[in-house]
């Protein structure tokens, strides 16, 4: 009887876990559905697409306004 408990507290602790690691590894920008504006050290211009360095205001092929 001890046993099978242990085993559904153990199974219990693994779904709470797993829970918990599923939620905090989910990506947090929910603000922008649309194209990935931004990538590691890049950002992606909005309207034509190119990878601008992160620190460019405006992109580089079509002097669009960046965010960030
Ligand atoms: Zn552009």
């Amino acid at each position: 009887m001890d046993s099978l408990l242990l085993l559904g507290l153990a199974i219990g602790l693994l779904v709470i876990v797993v829970w918990a690691l599923s939620i905090a590894g989910r990506p947090r920008d929910d603000a922008d559905t649309g194209l990935a504006t931004s990538t590691e050290g890049m950002t992606i211009c909005p309207r034509c697409g190119m990878g601008n360095l992160w620190t460019s205001r405006l992109c580089s092929a079509c002097g669009n306004a960046l965010k960030g």
